[in-house]
């Protein structure tokens, strides 16, 4: 990797307009055959995290052509009664897609719920039935992170077979699957989590680091290897209201060959393959694949 190249920005807001372009001209299509695109929002109760990336995915989606509804529940239904409910929206030949707006209620485990949306209808790519399939095939529906992540290191054009990859942070919206497709790759994958000794002995070697954790500041420039691609994934208010990733920017960014800026640069590519899921799941439900 070049000296010239040190610190390029991952521009997430460029990449996610070109899969918008993409995925409008996708919705056309559709259309035209008498299919339109009706995604629902399924939230119980409300935080302030979760009601902007509700009104944001609104205003992303519908311009595309896709129907966008917003189904606010009362967060003291139980975790039957949400069932019902997603269980109503799969039989609903008008609704194409399903989101389930997190967090749910402390006594609601999120994977019972997210099984139960029908695969076909599952815009996130969490049902078990998606996470298993993307490990062969990223085309695939997948979760929207996991996706944005791959791609923002696509971008870089750095070829993956052989890499050593590192990744901070083990959920399955992230962590997992991104290791799984990495692997896929004939990447080398280690996936470090809250447990791990000593982080900067493992994150110091990696060729493409990716973090995903949620505390601004937890990666330094002496933990990063010279060149390395560095994929952002954290989002934190910080106290004086800034949103920060996990990677000390202003530190890492010179030592880097690539980096994702916070914000503008993994979110952005997120709520794009929001939007590519839900045309995804729209067409295949078209072709009478559901
Ligand atoms: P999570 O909150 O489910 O889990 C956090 C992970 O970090 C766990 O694997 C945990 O073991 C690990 N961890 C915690 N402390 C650690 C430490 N000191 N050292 C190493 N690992 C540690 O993860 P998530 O839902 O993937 O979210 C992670 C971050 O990514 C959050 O800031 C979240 O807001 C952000 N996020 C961003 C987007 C986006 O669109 N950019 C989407 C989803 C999540």
């Amino acid at each position: 990797m070049s000296e010239a190249a040190a610190g390029r920005r991952i521009d997430g807001r460029s990449i996610a307009r070109t899969i918008y372009e993409r995925v409008g001209e996708g919705i056309a299509r559709l259309r035209q055959r008498g299919m339109v695109p009706h995604l629902v929002a399924v939230q119980m109760g409300h935080s302030e995290a979760s009601d902007v990336y509700v009104r944001n995915q609104k205003e992303r989606l519908s311009p595309l052509g896709i129907q966008f509804t917003h189904l606010a529940l009362d967060p003291t239904l139980s975790a039957e009664a949400l069932i019902t409910h997603v269980e109503a929206l799969n039989e609903n030949p008008t609704v194409t897609g399903i989101i389930l707006t997190m967090p749910l209620p402390d006594a609601i485990p999120a994977f019972r719920i997210q099984e139960r949306i029908h695969p076909a209808k599952d815009v996130e790519g969490v049902h078990p039935a998606n996470l298993g399939r993307l490990i062969h095939n990223r085309q695939a529906v997948g979760p929207c992170t996991a996706l944005a992540v791959l791609t923002a290191i696509e971008a870089t054009d750095v070829p993956l077979e052989g890499k050593y990859v590192v990744i901070v942070g083990h959920s399955d919206i992230v962590g997992k699957p991104v290791g799984l497709c990495l692997l896929q790759e004939l990447a080398t994958i280690t996936t470090c989590h809250v447990a791990t000794k000593d982080l900067a002995r493992h994150t110091r070697e990696a060729d493409i680091l990716v973090v995903a954790v949620g505390q601004p500041g937890l990666i330094r420039a002496d933990m990063v290897k010279p060149g390395a691609v560095v994929i952002d994934v954290g989002i934190s208010r910080t106290s004086d209201g800034r949103i920060a990733g996990d990677v000390d920017i202003d530190e890492v960014a010179p030592r880097a060959s690539w980096i994702t800026p916070v914000p503008g640069g993994i979110g952005p590519i997120t709520v794009a393959m929001l939007a590519r899921n839900t045309m995804l799941c729209a067409e295949k439900q078209c072709e009478g694949g559901a």
